[in-house]
């Protein structure tokens, strides 16, 4: 571990620890990947440290994504004008020809993206495993990895097809026994539970429609034998409802909470179409929401009633989802998309720009597990942090800085460090060559689309 030292002086702080304290100008200070000071006014001489001027700039927690599948990256624009059943099956049969090289391309792109968008923590959803795809996790390891991004790859799954009543083709379903043993074979090599890890293995079945009852309850007693957490898509849409009705004969979350998924591990992608019951169910049992305001939009799925779940004690973060639901991929966007959909159906006092800022940050932090180690600025906590350029014409005369952040366009990014490293500097991705990575995308996608005839 490097020892570097990186003071970031003379910036407005939002810092979101426990007292919640801002400071108008302020500092903080990582040294080698831990936050060791944090405060108003210039910040103390370090000898030999590097010094980075934050005047006219606003430092902020790292961003958290809690959803999004990047493979999906080399796929966008697709089945554009479509309601989420009709996208699947649009993509499906692109998705089968994906293989380790097409994941690491569109991993890079879709990681590189959320850097540049503020992003220094990022959950993955992988279900899609095509039998002579190569070991497509590794893949999105490896360049999580490079790209230096916090990962947490939830290894996900599909094994209801068609033939069974499920919506997928065959050609991307696998068999549960397999299934099983390459997620418990994952968390043993991959997983490390380490306070500063950068990699954590999440047990991600894909979705009711696309998994049996008997894969959702096995990955459920996996996941809590392992001591790693739960993550599916639920109650997204109303077609989705109606499906469970007619097979179930309840609810997408009576099914889950039927096979074990509920509780403070757990966490789904969307949460869309709860009633108040299941609510408060979910909120008295912490369980989790991942709200994806672009994706669902794009879709036309909904919106989620995320005041109601925020008041009822469910942690909600937010995710891009897509890539090919929500072409954009920044989770600055997302910020602010929560923030206006939630006063658009529920009035002004559904969610303010603080609560949207912690929705992005310490919510999403705890989601994932990790609230005692990053998404705030603490002193001892890890060094995941974004400054944005709040001086230019864009976000001059915004009077409050986190207002700028949440209500105003996505600001020019100063600095990104994720574990005390410089990822992100003056609006650049160090890790990836964008434009070579761009064509590259292009590439791919073409071939993906021949593939599939
Ligand atoms: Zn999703």
């Amino acid at each position: 571990m490097s020892t570097a030292m990186i003071v970031i002086d003379g910036a407005s702080v939002v810092t979101l620890d426990q007292g919640r304290r801002e400071f108008t100008t302020g500092h903080v200070v990582a040294e080698g990947n831990r936050i060791v000071a944090v405060g108003p006014g210039p910040a103390p001489a370090y000898d030999g440290a590097r010094v980075v001027d934050g005047r006219g700039c606003l430092v902020a927690p790292g961003f958290v994504n809690t959803h999004q599948h990047l493979y999906q990256w080399v796929t966008r624009g697709l089945a554009a004008d479509a309601g989420l059943f009709g996208w699947l099956t649009t993509l499906y049969p692109v998705w089968a020809g994906i293989d380790d090289e097409s994941v690491h391309v569109a991993a890079q792109g879709a990681l590189a993206r959320l850097a540049r968008t503020g992003c220094t923590t990022a959950a993955d959803h992988h279900y899609l495993f095509p039998r002579v795809g190569g070991d497509l996790l590794e893949a999105e390891i490896l360049t999580a990895e490079e790209v230096g991004l916090r990962f947490h790859p939830a290894r996900g799954s599909m094994d209801l097809s068609e033939k069974d009543g499920g919506l997928p083709p065959d050609s991307v379903v696998q068999d549960r026994d397999e299934i099983l043993l390459a997620t418990e074979a994952a968390i043993d090599r991959w997983h490390d539970p380490a306070p500063d890890s950068m990699l954590r293995i999440v047990v991600a079945p894909c979705s009711p429609f696309s998994v049996t009852g008997e894969l959702m309850r096995e990955a459920a007693e996996l996941a809590r034998r392992k001591g790693v957490r739960l993550h599916t898509h639920l109650a997204e849409t109303t077609d989705e409802g109606d499906w469970c009705q007619e097979r179930f004969g309840c609810t997408p979350s009576e099914y889950a909470g039927q096979l074990g998924w509920t509780g403070p591990d757990v966490w789904f992608a969307h949460g869309i179409h709860f009633d108040d019951t299941e609510i408060k169910r979910l909120g008295q049992s912490g369980t989790g929401v991942a709200h994806c305001p672009s994706s669902n939009a794009r879709l036309g799925a909904g919106i989620a009633r995320v005041a109601d779940l925020r008041m009822a004690g469910s942690p909600v973060g937010l995710g891009v989802d897509g890539a090919a639901s929500n072409e954009a991929g920044s989770l600055i966007e997302e910020m602010r998309n929560a923030l206006l959909f939630a006063r658009a159906r529920g009035g002004p006092q559904a969610l303010d720009v603080r609560a949207a800022l912690e929705m992005a940050t310490l919510d999403g932090a705890r989601i994932l597990g990790r609230e005692n180690e990053i998404g705030s600025l603490e002193v001892g906590k890890l060094a995941d942090l974004a400054l944005w350029r709040l001086d230019t014409l864009a976000h001059a005369g915004i009077a409050d800085p986190v207002a700028a952040l949440v209500l105003g366009t996505p600001p020019p990014l100063e600095l990104l460090l994720v574990n005390g490293r410089p990822v992100v500097e003056h609006d650049t991705v160090l890790t990836v060559d964008e434009p070579t990575l761009a064509a590259r995308v292009t590439q791919i996608q073409h071939t993906l689309i021949a593939k599939a005839g």
